[in-house]
This record gives structure tokens, C-alpha cells and sequence, in this order.
């Protein structure tokens, strides 16, 4: 049996590598926290010492890790997977990160006789723990082939997007609406605020009109509008992803306007320390400015 291992053991890492190890997967996993590390070891994963050590180990390898800086630093590092695994190795990076580090690794891995799958991930965290993630896939056919019983372990929608980078740069085109959507419902419910309507009959109407969004309809009523904002998919992360898309859609001459103003909504939240709460917060980063009473259900 194929040795699967993981990197990246967060919020979301955790409970992914946890449904693998469950559904009978031999693995081995690294974080550079401790805490993960041990409850997977609770549960039958081996503990590795490094990402130099998983690759040792591993015929395929998981990251799942905050960003590009971290992704390339655990791929292409001295003590990296590249540097330390074997010939065909498979590395599969479930991170969002810029296409160009995908690009970066992948070209690496393609001379040193491995290969690399992009598969980031859509829905929330909620559905990563019950084992119900959409993945957003780039490789080539085989290797699309090897990785897909560990995402059927994982998730539940699995969309094979083109070659390799083509999955990182599907995440990017539906994060720009799911992370905006955030910003715009901010602005709307601080105004039904201050106009001081009735909350559930203003969703109520939203809801049977085009201007709903998921966001609204199926991630906030089970976080800020229940009072809950803690991640869930933090504003930092959500700030880090507007500035891959706009640094993607610059270098494309894309203009992206809206974009941009958004990214600088999440900046101004993480200046007034909101970054570690989840991105449905952003109606109570408005609200708390405008001095205007949060919107709970
Ligand atoms: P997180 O910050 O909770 O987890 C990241 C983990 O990586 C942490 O446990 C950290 O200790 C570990 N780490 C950092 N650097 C490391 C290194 N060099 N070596 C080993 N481990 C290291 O983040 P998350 O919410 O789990 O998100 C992970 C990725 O998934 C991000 O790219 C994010 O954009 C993406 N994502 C998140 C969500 C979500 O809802 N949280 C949804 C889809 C995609």
C-alpha cells in the first residue's frame, strides 16, 4: 500500500488528513505545531521530524499550508520534499497559493523525475471536516488518476480542471466572488441595520431575489449572524487570496477594480486586529466602525 503523506495539520489539513487516516490510509504527517501532529498521532499516523523526513517515507505527499512562501519553503527547500524524495514521487499541494509557485514547483518536480497536482479546495471549513470538500484538480490524466481515491476520502466533488495550474488558477477566479461576496453583504446588512429593519424579513427578500449569494444564504447564517466568528477561513486568509488574484490579474492585464477596493477592506480589518477572525466578521468590522449593532439572527 502506497505511503500517503501529509503536511500542514491547521484548520483545515486537520481534519482532511484525519478522514484519510480513518478511511485506511497509511500516514505520515509534519507540522511545524505540535498540537496537530499529536492527534493524528492518536490515531495511528506516524509523527515525521520534517518535511525532509515525510518525503523519505511517502509515495505521494499533501500540503495543505497557509501560503506560496510556505508551499515553495516545504517543495523546493534544502530540507524539502524535492531535495529529499525519490524518483516518482507524486506531490499534490491543496494549499492557495500564486499559480506561478505552482508553475515553479511543478517544473522542479518534472526535472527531478516527480510530478505535481494542484488541488485546492472550495466549501468551507465545516465541510472539510465532514469529509465533504470540492477540489479544483490540475495534472496530468495518471496522475489525476493516483491521487483521486485520497480525494474521494476527503471530499465529496472532485473537477478535473486542465493541467497542472489550472486548478490553482480555477480556485483563484472563485474566490474572487466568494471573498468579495463577503464585502458587499458587510455593506448591505450595516445599512438594514441603521435603517433598523427587521433582519429576518431583509434576508427573507434578498433570498427570493438574484441578489442572494452563498455567503449570505448558506455560510453566515451558520457564523457572524449566529454570533460565532471564530474560522472557519480567516480575514487574513481571505486578504492574502485578493492579493494573489489581483497580483494574477495584473500580470494578465486584467483590470480588476473591485478587487482591489475589496482587498483593501480586508486591510483595514487586519490593522484594527480582525485578521484571525473568520471572514464573515467583516459585517461586524463595519458595523463596530459605524457604530451601528452587529446583525445576529
Ligand atoms: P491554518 O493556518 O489553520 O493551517 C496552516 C498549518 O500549516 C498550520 O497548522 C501551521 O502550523 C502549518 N505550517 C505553516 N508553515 C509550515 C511549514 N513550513 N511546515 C509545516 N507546517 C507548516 O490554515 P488553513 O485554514 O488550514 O488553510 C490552509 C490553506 O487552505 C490556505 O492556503 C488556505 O487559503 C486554504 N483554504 C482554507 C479554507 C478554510 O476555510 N480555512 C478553505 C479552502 C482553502
Amino acid at each position: 500500500m502506497a505511503t500517503i503523506g501529509f503536511i500542514g495539520l491547521g484548520r483545515m489539513g486537520r481534519p482532511m488528513a484525519t478522514n484519510l487516516q480513518k478511511k485506511g490510509f497509511e500516514l505520515v504527517v509534519y507540522d511545524i505545531d505540535p498540537v496537530g501532529m499529536r492527534q493524528l498521532g492518536e490515531l495511528g499516523a506516524a509523527e515525521a521530524a520534517s518535511a525532509a523526513d515525510v518525503a523519505r517515507q511517502s509515495d505521494i505527499v499533501f500540503t495543505m499550508l497557509p501560503g506560496s512562501q510556505e508551499v515553495e519553503g516545504a517543495v523546493l527547500g534544502k530540507e524539502g520534499l524535492i531535495a529529499n524524495g525519490r524518483a516518482g514521487l507524486l506531490i499534490v499541494d491543496m494549499s492557495t497559493v500564486d499559480p506561478r509557485t505552482t508553475d515553479r514547483i511543478a517544473q522542479a518536480a518534472r526535472d527531478a523525475g516527480m510530478s505535481v497536482v494542484d488541488a485546492p479546495v472550495g466549501r468551507l471549513a465545516s465541510h472539510a471536516d465532514r469529509g465533504e470538500s470540492l477540489f479544483m484538480v490540475g495534472g496530468s490524466a495518471d496522475d489525476f488518476a493516483r491521487v483521486q481515491p485520497m480525494l474521494q476520502a476527503m471530499g465529496t466533488t472532485i473537477h478535473h480542471c486542465g493541467d497542472v495550474g489550472a486548478g490553482m488558477r480555477t480556485k483563484l477566479v472563485n474566490n474572487y466572488l466568494a471573498v468579495v461576496s463577503c464585502q458587499l453583504n458587510a455593506e448591505a446588512l450595516a445599512l438594514s441595520q441603521r435603517f433598523g429593519l427587521d433582519l429576518h424579513k431583509t434576508l427573507e427578500v434578498i433570498h427570493g431575489t438574484t441578489a442572494t449569494n452563498g455567503q449570505l444564504k448558506i455560510a453566515w447564517p451558520a457564523k457572524v449572524l449566529a454570533g460565532d466568528i471564530e474560522p472557519g477561513f480567516t480575514i487574513d486568509l481571505a486578504h492574502k487570496d485578493l492579493t494573489l488574484i489581483l497580483t494574477a490579474a495584473n500580470d494578465q492585464g486584467v483590470p480588476m477594480p473591485v478587487a482591489a477596493a475589496a482587498r483593501e477592506a480586508y486591510s483595514m480589518a487586519r490593522a484594527a486586529k480582525w485578521g484571525r477572525k473568520d471572514f464573515s466578521a467583516m459585517v461586524d468590522v463595519l458595523c463596530d466602525r459605524a457604530n451601528i449593532d452587529k446583525p445576529r439572527l
